[in-house]
């Protein structure tokens, strides 16, 4: 895949602007707080730079799924004073996404002050990627500066279209994530494996369509591998699987065979009686889930074929949870092979994904991970090869550049 080099906030002269940042803020709310901080945190960096330069900052992001109408408790307040507690530093917060409030405040706001627009999505014109509002957003500011990783594969108002109107750079979030997921596409230390688990079953099988083409080795596992064993015709008792999808998964497989791309099914499951945290389990062969059976976890024999295949690896990318790992009785698996992932020496490890990084944090080895992408539908889109809007509208570096 061709991929083109974009500017970055390093790029330009930034000095004195009037910067609208796009930033993905689509945090966790619990009871008008913010329950995981972490895309916050990840926006530091950006906001840091442009700060001590003595930009002017005007923060966007959308949170949750307001449908186009203001919604008291998917208001920003709780971010604002989140982020304050981070950084030390003031910050407006607005109660309107574009008007005559937000002209006020952003003529009242001094160098290096900090302005956070409300919910971009309670204008139904931010998902509509309506050129107004896009036109409106601009207005407010002399530079784009899209952060927002997570949300770069829409085609937003403010994600994509308000580039029509301003210069429009990443931010340091934005670019790390294109560069690790470049060198894992283009030039990956081999050999090369994937990890590929989870419940989306139809949204992923594209995925490991390109990864066979790119990988030394695929290891499937979670609800994923369901679909892939009763492809082979395993009988799977009550487990998730896609049944209109056996013909794809075949086709993946052939696919691997032909390019010599190892291809791990499991070899044993863990199967419930129910799908339920405290049902009754047992360790069954990966394609004798009994009838009445579901299986929510990889088994024992499995995890150590993972283990083993694994620990010759140098570049690992993993998405997708081995079992049902919110729950103690079937998070084993996924425990196990996050624990060999961080054990790997010399071996460069991605994980992308809201529940797989939330596995690595619940297994408590998110520090020995070396990249966790903010993206979990944006790095899979990535992955795919399919271009991100959000990224389509960026500069693209002159050669000799940067
Ligand atoms: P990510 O967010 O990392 O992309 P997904 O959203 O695709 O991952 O999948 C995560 C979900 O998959 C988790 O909620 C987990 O409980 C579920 N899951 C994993 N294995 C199974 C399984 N065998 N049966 C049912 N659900 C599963
Ligand atoms: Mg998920």
């Amino acid at each position: 895949m061709q991929v083109l080099p974009r500017k970055t906030i390093h790029d330009v002269d930034v000095s004195g602007q009037t910067v609208l940042v796009r930033v993905d803020f689509n945090v966790p709310l619990d009871d008008g707080r913010v329950a995981d901080d972490t895309r916050i945190r990840a926006s530091l960096p950006t906001l840091n730079y442009l700060r001590e330069r003595g930009c002017r900052l005007i923060l966007m992001t959308h949170l949750g799924r307001p449908k186009g109408q203001a919604k008291e408790e998917l208001r920003l307040d709780p971010v604002a004073r989140r982020l304050e507690e981070l950084t030390g530093w003031p910050v407006v917060k607005v109660d309107q996404v574009v008007g005559p409030q937000v002209a006020e405040a952003v003529a009242q706001l001094p160098p290096g002050g900090i302005l956070l627009l409300e919910n971009l999505r309670f204008d139904p014109r931010e998902e509509e990627g309506s050129p107004e509002l896009a036109q409106e957003l601009a207005a407010l500011g002399s530079l784009y500066v899209n952060d927002a990783f997570g949300t770069a594969h829409r085609a937003h108002a403010s994600t994509a279209v308000v580039a029509r109107f301003l210069p429009a750079v990443a931010g340091l979030l934005m670019a790390r994530e294109l560069e690790v997921l470049d060198r894992l596409l283009s030039d990956p230390q081999r050999p090369f494996w994937a990890i590929i688990g989870g419940a989306k079953v139809g949204d992923k099988l594209g995925v490991l369509q390109a990864l066979v083409q790119v990988c030394d080795g695929i290891a499937v596992g979670g609800g994923m591998a369901n679909t892939f064993l009763a492809a082979q015709g395993g009988s799977m008792g009550d487990s998730l699987v896609e049944a209109d999808r056996l013909e794809e998964a075949r086709a993946i497989m052939a696919a691997a065979a032909q390019r010599g791309c190892r291809f791990l099914l499991p070899t044993d499951l863990v199967a419930a009686s129910a799908f339920a945290p405290d049902a009754d389990k047992q360790v069954c062969p990966a394609g004798e889930v009994p009838d009445g059976w579901q299986a929510l976890d990889v088994g024992p024999e499995t995890v150590a074929a993972f283990g083993e295949a694994l620990a010759e690896a140098k570049t690992v990318f993993w998405n997708g949870p081995l079992g049902v790992f919110e729950w103690p009785a079937f998070a084993e698996g996924t425990v196990a092979v996050a624990r060999t992932l961080a054990h790997l020496e010399d071996a460069v490890v991605v994980v992308g994904g809201g529940d797989s990084a939330a596995a690595v944090v619940q297994a408590g080895v998110a520090d020995a991970i070396d990249h966790i992408s903010t993206g979990g539908g944006a790095t899979l889109e990535y992955i795919e090869g399919r271009s991100l809007p959000g990224v389509e509208v960026l500069a693209v570096k002159e050669a000799g550049e940067g």
